[in-house]
């Protein structure tokens, strides 16, 4: 027995599926103790967009340790602080017209989420908060209620009230729209459904399967939001900084949320970062309302700032995000094509997508085939049936036609 399976607890998941010790990492590229190399198609589930170790991000956070500036300070003004918000409005906010006011609320996804949550119920006064089928926001109590999958729910072991769940998208079925429902939920007197407080969505979910929300289905899920006075939560954890091929994921619908939850990316280099977005009038708390002690994670403020200014200056790496992920579409409906008996479907947008395969178990063995060649993978789903591509947004045009092909011989071995 290692010293991992001797002391660590159960819950550990991620280092079961891959079963060695990892030493180095450089931009798409991991290696283990033994040397060995695997093209990275998992990206820390999605919070090294910029992939590990990126020069620039590197150089700037050395300089600033090395500096003595500061490490960590709640929410006291810092400079690192400072210059984060300078560059977040210069280079993400004013350019696409959007005015919000910036919350720190913490170091990760699932307190950027609880804010929103509570600042939206604060500032109409309700409780309960519209969200999807195969949702996933956080592990804490109030993102878990609104989080969908049963296997996670359970485990809070009290009632996760206040939340009402509507079909995400396609899920009714063909030819039945979802958001009729919603409208008629909301008209209809008798429907059993208190005036909500919020709708959170992502636009494409991640860990419940790789759904790709219609933009024509946002747009009407935010026009409904309006017309009944709910507020709408968008959130960005793992679909956002770049991931499907613009900074903001709702940024094709012309989505204008009212609070926007970021993490994962977000901090730019691996550190732990979260920010809420509000929109300035509904700014209802009260200093001290909603703290928590790692608001000022420094560094993260560092290698945040320095992504920005390296990667969202202009449209070049968003362009490039949105080209590679037509490479991704095509060979993914190239091995669709290839195994008609995996019963595949393909699902995604930009470096945010998958394979579902509706055979049991087969987008595990997918996954744990591709490690054995080289691959990492994960897999999503409420059943892991989705083969889920999540690679960094810098990895080159060779890695990932590499990454591409292990994959399609891991899918064809599972296939035989
Ligand atoms: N929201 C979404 C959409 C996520 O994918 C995740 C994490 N997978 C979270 C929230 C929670 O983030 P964290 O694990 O950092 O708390």
């Amino acid at each position: 027995m290692n010293i991992i399976e001797r002391y660590e607890s159960e819950v550990r998941s991620y280092s079961r599926g891959f079963p060695v010790v990892f030493t180095k990492a450089k931009g798409a590229i991991l290696t283990d103790r033994d040397g060995r190399e695997y093209i990275d198609f998992f990206a820390g589930a999605g919070a090294l967009n910029y992939g590990h170790n990126d020069e620039a991000l590197k150089q700037k956070l050395i300089d600033y340790i090395a500096g003595d500036n500061i490490t960590h300070s709640l929410d006291m003004a810092t400079e690192a602080r400072e210059r984060f918000l300078e560059a977040f409005h210069d280079i993400i906010l004013e350019p696409r017209g959007m005015d919000y006011k910036v919350m720190f609320p913490g170091p990760t996804g699932t307190n950027c989420v609880e804010a929103a949550l509570k600042l939206a119920r604060k500032v109409t006064g309700r409780r309960t908060i519209v969200s999807f089928t195969n949702a996933f926001h956080g592990m804490t109590l109030g993102s878990l209620a609104v989080t969908g999958n049963a296997f996670k729910r359970k485990g809070a072991g009290k009632a996760l009230d206040d939340t009402v769940f509507m079909p995400f998208d396609r899920f009714m079925g063909e030819g039945v729209d979802t958001l009729d429902h919603f409208e008629n939920m909301l008209t209809c007197s008798s429907s059993g459904l208190d005036h909500p407080a919020a709708v959170i969505v992502e636009t494409v979910q991640g860990e419940g399967g790789i759904n790709a929300a219609g933009m024509d289905w946002l747009k009407r899920l935010q026009s409904i939001c309006r017309a009944h006075d709910i507020k709408l939560i968008v959130d960005d954890v793992q679909a956002g900084c770049g991931r499907t091929g613009t900074f903001f994921s709702f940024e094709p619908a012309g989505l204008d949320p009212d609070f926007i939850c970021l993490s994962k990316s977000i901090g730019g280099y691996g550190l732990p970062m979260a920010i809420t977005l509000i929109k300035p009038e509904f700014d209802k708390f009260a200093p001290g309302e909603h703290n928590g002690t790692f608001r000022g994670n420094n560094p993260a403020f560092v290698t945040a700032t320095a992504a920005l200014e390296t990667y969202w200056r202009d449209d070049k790496f968003a362009c490039s995000v949105r080209e590679k992920g037509e490479t991704i579409r095509a060979r993914l409906e190239e091995m669709a094509a290839a195994h008609p008996e995996l019963k595949p479907e393909v699902r995604g947008r930009g470096f945010m997508q998958g394979l579902a395969l509706h055979v049991d178990g087969a987008a595990e063995d997918v996954s744990a085939a591709a490690f054995e060649r080289g691959l990492i993978m994960e897999t999503s789903g409420a059943n892991d049936e989705v083969a889920k591509l999540l690679p960094p947004l810098i990895l080159s045009e060779d890695e990932l036609r590499r990454g591409l092909d292990i994959m399609a011989d891991a899918v064809a071995a599972v296939a035989r």
